[in-house]
């Protein structure tokens, strides 16, 4: 059988490496030059490694990810440093990355009763697997009742608003914040040679088991034969497929698709998502002794949150370069998307100060920006009756996107596992 991947992200990739080892044939067909979708990066001729265009780290809990790197036989290559985490509060910014420095600062903080409760939502939410009844409460109305309003407004709600803007923060439902507190660990992993490297190992091996890839080249329609299979269309040309499994965004997939019924099509559609922006800076000397800064946007910062990549990852990989992410998470109309690169750059680095009160501009060397309009789906109350099914109505086509792999917040981890599970189905259609 011959398949078509459209996109060559990790759940792309990770769909290719099934399929071609179960036998079939596969084509992969990538808008952009690089792999790895959001999760790619980019290297200076200076560096040794790659950097993530979008901050990217994984949590020892990444099982399908780091059980998919070890199939593989090279989780030598996955390293677990020891980067800092902190949190912003009333002007300071306080360790948060293990339970003993979360503690201290909890109980310099809040009224003792406040911790306790604060300690015994956590451990309900580490501890409980049923997060259905918690999909229908939101994770305001939640937290504030069971944490208290206190503990809700310094710590849960500046993360809510920061991650979803005040228009969707009271409405994200309590099952994806279950699933953050479930699924996540303070230590935090990378791939020798950056995220890139292993993309590039990754594609490097899939082409030598004879998967065809198709870079620069943009899908612009699928549709179904009437002779059977789907023919997938470029500005270039029409092939004909068996099956195709779409990795595309769903308003995108929703656009390229016009056979879709408007049942599905209309699910595709109602998901709701918001965008990123991402400066990184070059520093010749380090900003701060960080890596992870939360940031609420109360306190006036023009980001959400402040990532010095060099302090989770050696300078020395980069040339002595020191880099520094400033992000956030958008509506897709929000002004920074219409902001040009050195418009935001000056906005960015005037927040600077706050973090090392020396800095000057001259520390400056370079930078970058990355700007995409899907980047975070949003989960509201009752959300999981909204996943369309990664089998579409339409026979062979297969979708797959960061907004089905719910209750789990969107990673590369769960892409793997979403694409291998894509596989695994259209291998079992296939019969
Ligand atoms: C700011 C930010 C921070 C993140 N941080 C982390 C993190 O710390 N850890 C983590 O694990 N994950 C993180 N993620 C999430 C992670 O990047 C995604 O979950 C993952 O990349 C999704 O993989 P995917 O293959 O489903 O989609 P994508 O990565 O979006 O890949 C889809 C691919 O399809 C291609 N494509 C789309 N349409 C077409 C078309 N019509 N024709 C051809 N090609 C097409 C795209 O170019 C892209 O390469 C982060 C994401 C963002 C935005």
């Amino acid at each position: 059988m011959h398949i078509a991947i459209v996109g060559a992200g990790p759940a792309g990739l990770a769909a290719a490496y099934d399929l071609v080892r179960a036998g079939q044939s596969v084509t992969v067909f990538e808008g952009s030059e690089s792999l790895g979708g959001l999760a790619g990066g980019f290297r200076e001729p200076h560096w040794d490694w790659s950097v993530e265009k979008f901050y990217h780290h994984w949590f020892q809990s990444d099982r399908a990810i780091l059980g998919f790197i070890r199939e593989l036989g090279w989780e030598r290559d996955v390293l677990f440093p020891r980067p800092y985490t902190v949190l912003y509060h009333e002007g300071d910014f306080y360790p948060a990355d293990s339970i003993y420095t979360a503690a201290r600062f909890f109980f310099r903080r809040f009224p003792p009763h406040d911790v306790v409760r604060f300690g015994l939502v956590g451990l309900y939410l580490r501890l409980t697997p049923w997060w259905r009844p918690l999909e229908r409460v939101p994770a305001s109305q939640w937290l504030r009742r069971w944490a208290g309003s206190r503990i809700y407004e310094a710590i849960w709600e500046p993360m809510l608003v920061g991650k979803f803007g005040v228009e969707h923060a009271e409405t994200v439902n309590m099952a994806w914040f279950w699933a953050r507190i479930k699924s996540r660990t303070t230590r935090l992993g990378t791939f020798s040679g950056g995220f890139q490297a292993f993309f590039d190992r990754l594609g490097a091996l899939l082409a030598s088991q004879g998967v065809q890839f198709r870079m620069k080249t943009a899908v612009t329609g699928i549709s179904p034969r009437a002779t059977g299979g789907l023919t997938v269309e470029t500005l270039q040309e029409q092939q004909h497929f068996d099956a195709v499994i779409c990795t595309s965004s769903p308003a995108l997939a929703s656009r390229m698709i016009p056979a879709l019924p408007s049942n599905y099509s209309e699910k595709l559609r109602a998901l709701r998502s918001l965008g990123a922006v991402v400066l990184i800076v070059a520093l010749d000397r380090p900003l701060t002794r960080y890596y992870w800064h939360n940031l609420p946007k109360s306190a006036g910062f023009p980001f959400l949150a402040l990532v010095e990549h060099t302090n989770f990852v050696s300078a020395e990989h980069f040339g002595g370069d020191h880099l520094v992410y400033c992000g956030d998470y958008l509506d897709p109309n929000h002004e920074y998307f219409h902001l040009s690169h050195e418009q935001l750059l000056e906005r960015f680095i005037q927040a600077f100060p706050r973090f090392n009160p020396a800095f000057d501009p001259s520390w400056v060397r370079k930078s970058w920006l990355f700007k995409t309009t899907y980047a975070q789906p949003i989960p509201p109350v009752g959300h999981s009756r909204n996943i369309p099914d990664v089998r579409t109505p339409i026979r062979g086509l297969y979708f797959a996107s960061m907004s089905q792999v719910y209750p789990w917040d969107r990673g590369t981890n769960y892409a793997v596992e979403l694409g291998r599970r894509v596989a695994s189905i259209l291998l079992a259609d296939l019969g």
